[in-house]
């Protein structure tokens, strides 16, 4: 097998691995592959595999760029971890686990990079605006009822303009009010046993930037409520801009990826052009190798110390979260 984010062939087939994740794209296969055993040869062959040169694991068979868009933007194109996400920020911060972990992380990469002299002034987050640790100091910084009532400015700003039809204006403002209550009701319901407690919010946080890159295996644009997709909506609620990767031209002091990394089509490339603009880079991952819905690859130690030659790595250690999912980071920090 060709490693699909290096190009190297020393790759090595870890059947002891598999994880049937892939599945996902099941009605696809099935189109493609012309009988039921077909599927399950597929299905039965494909292993974890992992690549000796950059450390990366990875599915083989590998699909094509144009069949993971099928799958992914197609046959399985509703994945809205953003906007469950914002979803519970209006709940509290207690209910934002993979949120908090990412938080710690923020703190334990901004204590490394004390060290070295380094101090963050200006800050980004990496293609999903609702995972990272700016949705979680949003929680903090204001009250239910205002963060609310930015939500509801933030879904209307965008629509009210281009949405010509009042039909459909009506019923946006139907499914709003309704989620609303929910919301509330939720909220009622939790705030007997809450317990969030305050934390420091850094100031670079309420100047941070989204950088966004495209992917054939995201959900970005799929992450769609009230007509808004989660990147459109991020700008007005959380970031000052919304920057394609390609198109930079400021520099960063830090950028964080928060279960990003493993959804882009060349996870080391991404990694080498986020840090051809920036100081340092926060990759946020499971521990576990579970290549599943959307994730193409995993990434571990394994790749991290791959990376070690051209930056200087850093384990941030892995954090204990309720659900035990997404809890270890990596700080990468250009070397001089
Ligand atoms: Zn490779």
């Amino acid at each position: 097998m060709i490693c699909p984010n290096c190009g190297s062939s020393e790759t090595n087939l870890d059947k002891g691995y598999f994880s049937p994740n892939l599945y996902e794209g099941y009605s696809y296969l099935s189109t493609i592959l012309k009988t039921k055993d077909d599927l399950l040869k597929f299905r039965d062959g494909q292993s974890e595999c992992i690549c000796k040169n950059c450390g990366i694991v990875f599915l083989s068979p590998w699909l094509s760029i144009s069949q993971r868009n099928e799958i992914f933007n197609k046959q399985k194109r509703v994945h809205n971890s953003g906007w469950v996400g914002l979803e519970n920020s209006l709940m509290g911060s207690s209910r934002l686990k993979l949120q908090h972990v990412a938080y710690t992380l923020l703190n334990r990469a901004i204590a490394k990079l004390d060290q070295r002299g380094l101090v963050v002034t200006k800050y980004a987050e990496f293609n999903c605006p609702f995972s990272g640790p700016r949705l979680y100091t949003f929680s903090q910084t204001y009250s239910f009822t205002a963060r609310l009532t930015a939500l509801k400015n933030s879904v209307f700003k965008g629509n009210e303009t281009s949405f010509s039809s009042s039909i459909e204006k009506f019923f946006l403002r139907l499914n709003f009010f309704i989620f609303r209550i929910l919301i509330v009701l939720k909220y009622l319901r939790i705030s007997v046993n809450k317990s969030d407690e305050k934390v420091k919010i850094h100031n670079f946080l309420e100047n941070s930037d989204l950088i966004v890159a495209n992917s054939s295996c995201f959900w970005s644009g799929n992450c769609v409520r009230f007509n808004s997709t989660c990147t459109g909506l991020s700008n007005s609620l959380l970031f000052k801009e919304v920057v394609h990767v390609g198109a930079a031209s400021k520099l960063y002091d830090l950028i964080f990826a928060s279960n990003v990394l493993d959804h882009v089509d060349n996870p080391t490339s991404i990694v080498e052009t986020l840090l051809g603009f920036s100081k340092a880079l926060v990759v946020q991952v499971h521990t576990k190798r579970s290549i599943g819905y959307q994730h193409l690859y995993a990434l571990n130690s394994g790749f991290f110390n791959k990376l070690a030659s051209r930056f200087e790595v850093i384990n941030l250690g892995i954090i204990n979260s309720a659900n035990g999912y997404s809890e270890q980071g990596f700080l990468l920090i250009k070397m001089k």
